[in-house]
């Protein structure tokens, strides 16, 4: 082609906004060429490049938007340390089909085990699949809320939690002590409900909940939403840093203690 003709082409991709097949478009057909392919592989050899950057592009931006506090994912889980977690379920679960129908996930268990590791890496999966997912801490969630609440924001607080297809709320069990924590909570949970997922984490079982929102009364209602459409894994055992550091022989055995890593 002459210089003409590729600038020609160049501004067509551009403004078609196939910017990777703009970008690499004489080794796409140099390849092309080379695999032999006819008119119709070609133009479907074309796509394919686009739409895996377009991909990509969706996926580094998702994750930059759920803001999670680091990078955790499912083939780094190590379902042999943690005979308790299922990990056919875990499998199901990361095909999202749940998030999909909007329902609950609890991630039950003490500190260490492994709960923050598979909520994060259950939300990359959800973004691979291009659900929005924003991860928070159920603390700081909280106090936004009663932060807002007090400067009369709190409805455009609430839609920024509810628009995301998973919310992830991590750790509830630590709540501040809001005296409005439970009926903030409760609010952003009904405004969710049957529309978007929340995955939970919390190292108290759903029977302490009452003592979590020192409410019984709105923990129930909390809980009579959250576990409409849910799925629960309870996850036993010890902490896995303190496991793997006992295994490694830095810690006797009788220093094991539950405290909080
Ligand atoms: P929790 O949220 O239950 O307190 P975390 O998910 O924060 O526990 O786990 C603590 C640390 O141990 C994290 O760095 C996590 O990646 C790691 N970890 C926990 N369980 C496993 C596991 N089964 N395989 C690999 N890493 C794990
Ligand atoms: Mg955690």
């Amino acid at each position: 082609m002459v210089n003409a003709e590729i600038e020609h082409m160049e501004r067509m991709l551009s403004r078609l906004k196939l910017t990777a097949i703009r970008d690499q478009l004489d080794n796409l057909l140099e390849e092309a060429g080379r695999k032999e392919l006819n008119l119709r592989e070609a133009l479907a050899f074309l796509c394919e490049a686009e739409i895996a950057r377009k991909d990509q592009r969706r996926i580094t931006m998702g994750l930059s938007i759920a803001k999670f506090p680091h990078v955790r994912t499912l083939e780094a889980f190590d379902f042999d340390a943690q005979p308790s977690v299922d990990a056919r379920q875990v499998r199901e679960l990361a095909t999202c089909r749940w998030v999909a129908n909007g329902d609950t996930l609890l991630l039950l268990g003490p500190p260490g085990v492994g709960k923050t590791h598979l909520a994060v890496a259950l939300g990359r999966e959800a973004i691979t699949q291009g659900y929005s997912v924003l991860f928070c801490s159920a603390g700081p969630l909280v106090a936004s809320l009663a932060k807002a609440a007090t400067e009369g924001r709190l409805e455009e607080r609430l839609l920024h939690y509810t628009k995301p297809k998973l919310l992830i709320v991590d750790e509830l069990g630590y709540l501040p002590f809001e005296p409005n924590a439970a009926h903030l909570f409760f609010q952003l949970v009904s405004r969710r409900y049957e529309r978007g997922s929340v995955l939970l984490t919390s190292n108290r079982s759903v029977g302490e909940w009452g003592e979590v929102f020192g409410d019984p009364v709105v923990a129930t209602a909390i809980l009579d939403r959250l576990l409409h459409h849910s799925h629960v894994i309870t996850i036993r055992g010890e902490s896995y840093r303190l496991r793997e550091k006992k295994r490694s022989g830095l810690l006797r055995p009788d220093a094991m203690t539950s405290k909080r890593e």
